[in-house]
């Protein structure tokens, strides 16, 4: 059975002072977690996470992950600037973007952070913007073709727009070391979600494998691999959670097989996990506000998709837990959907829950990473607060709910825009 961090009484406390909906968060779990994940790579000596900042672009969490010797993995200029705001300066940040815009160059650089290319084409953008390149840099591979951990296939990564072909990683490498590069990273993220210990350590093996032979080839200095993000969670009651400390082992293996014996003992090893760092952590709590009985029987609440894309993008399982009716059998057939005009707008489809009664509180899982993150505003609905639970019990706001106001201002510079204000003053 899957449990909430968090009782029916704290969030009844909570809603007292924030009305539903918002996303919860666990400081305790993702600083356990962070230590564990640490722990799991004390065998090598440079480690670092770099948290995905859009798995959950709040800064206080960053901030948290900051003190547990997290780093940051920035994809635009936004999430750079919150990066450089909670003190990750320089190399405590990886600029991992693709398809980037100059200009975020120049800041990514300004800020010392690690950059990481995408493209082999990128390197005349960063040289025709930036300059001089930096003494260290790193870039994304794409071994194409299809990515498999035993029989199955993983993912594709033939049909992914990331990274450099095996041919281009070769050229970048040579160009960058003519250029004065000193230190090289390589960088690689081929599956999503992967619920299997095997992943990394396969990824591992290949990037190096291709580590040690452009080292024997192009004689430049690799200073770390960059394993990426996609270590995946449980989102299911039937799920196998991963063991970090066995992935941890399984890299320390062929770490220890392939880069030690060829002299690369130093090489350190980074990650840029998401998922994995908040996503079990974070909860959406959302009221019943209406029940509706038509060809099939459905539970309103007063969250949707905006909040919470995942099930209308993907068909994503979320648990949901209705609050104080835990022990209840699961007698009725219900859709739960948000209140947006599109009708994959629905959290569960077919879920077996208790009786719901209006003004139900329920607790949609693992929300704490690509939850919060992925809202948008469509049908001109607003993203909602995010509150942190802290270690002692007591929380904190970390984010106000948007406010129509917040809604209007990009109308600023229209005529319309004061009309707009004073509704919104007057609501
Ligand atoms: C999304 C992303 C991550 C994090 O992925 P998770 O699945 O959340 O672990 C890491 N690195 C890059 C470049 C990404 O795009």
């Amino acid at each position: 059975m899957k449990k909430t961090f968090v009782s029916k009484e704290k969030l009844e406390e909570i809603i007292r002072e924030i009305p539903t909906p918002f996303h919860i968060y666990d400081e305790k779990g993702i600083r356990e977690n962070a230590r564990l994940l640490k722990k799991a790579f004390s065998w090598n000596q440079g480690f670092r996470e770099y948290f995905a900042v859009k798995a959950e672009p709040n800064p206080v969490i960053l901030k948290i992950l900051k003190e547990e010797g997290c780093g940051c993995d920035c994809s635009s200029i936004t999430e750079l600037m919150m990066a450089k705001a909670i003190g990750n300066g320089g190399s405590l940040t990886m600029f991992s973007s693709n398809d980037t815009p100059d200009e975020e160059y120049v800041f990514a650089n300004d800020m010392g952070a690690i950059i990481n290319l995408d493209d082999i084409t990128m390197i005349e953008s960063f040289e025709k913007t930036v300059g001089r390149f930096p003494k260290t840099m790193c870039c994304r591979y794409n071994p194409g073709g299809v990515f498999k951990v035993s029989n199955d296939i993983m993912d594709t990564p033939g049909d992914a727009k990331y990274g450099m072909t095996t041919e281009q990683i070769y050229e970048a490498f040579r160009i960058l070391k003519e250029k004065g590069v000193e230190n090289f990273g390589i960088h690689s993220f081929l599956v999503s979600n992967a619920v299997t210990n095997d992943y990394y350590p396969m990824l591992a093996k290949l990037l190096f494998e291709l580590a040690v032979d452009l080292q024997k080839k192009i004689g430049c200095h690799i200073s770390f691999i960059n394993l990426s993000g996609g270590i995946g969670i449980p989102y299911k009651p039937e799920d196998q959670p991963n063991d970090i400390l066995a992935i941890g082992e399984g890299v320390r293996k062929v770490y220890e097989e392939i880069l030690v014996p060829a002299g690369m003992g130093d090489v350190a090893i980074y990650t840029e996990l998401g998922r994995f760092m908040t996503g079990p952590y974070g909860a959406l709590v959302t009221r019943a506000i209406h029940e509706k009985n038509i060809m099939k029987h459905y539970i309103g609440v007063d969250a949707c998709a905006c909040n919470l894309m995942r099930p209308a993008m993907y068909g994503a399982y979320h648990h949901i837990t209705v609050m104080g009716k835990e022990d209840a059998p699961l007698t009725e057939k219900y859709d739960v959907t948000g209140s947006l005009c599109e009708n994959n707008d629905k959290f569960a489809v077919d879920r077996m829950l208790p009786k719901i009664d209006m003004g139900d509180l329920l607790y949609i899982h693992d929300t704490g990473a690509h939850g919060f993150a992925m809202g948008y505003n469509y049908n001109g609905k607003l993203r909602s607060a995010e509150v942190l639970l802290h270690e002692d019990g007591s929380f904190e706001k970390i984010r106000r709910a948007e406010v129509p106001a917040d809604y209007f201002a990009t109308f600023s510079e229209l005529p319309i825009y004061k009309t707009l204000m004073e509704e919104a003053a007057a609501d």
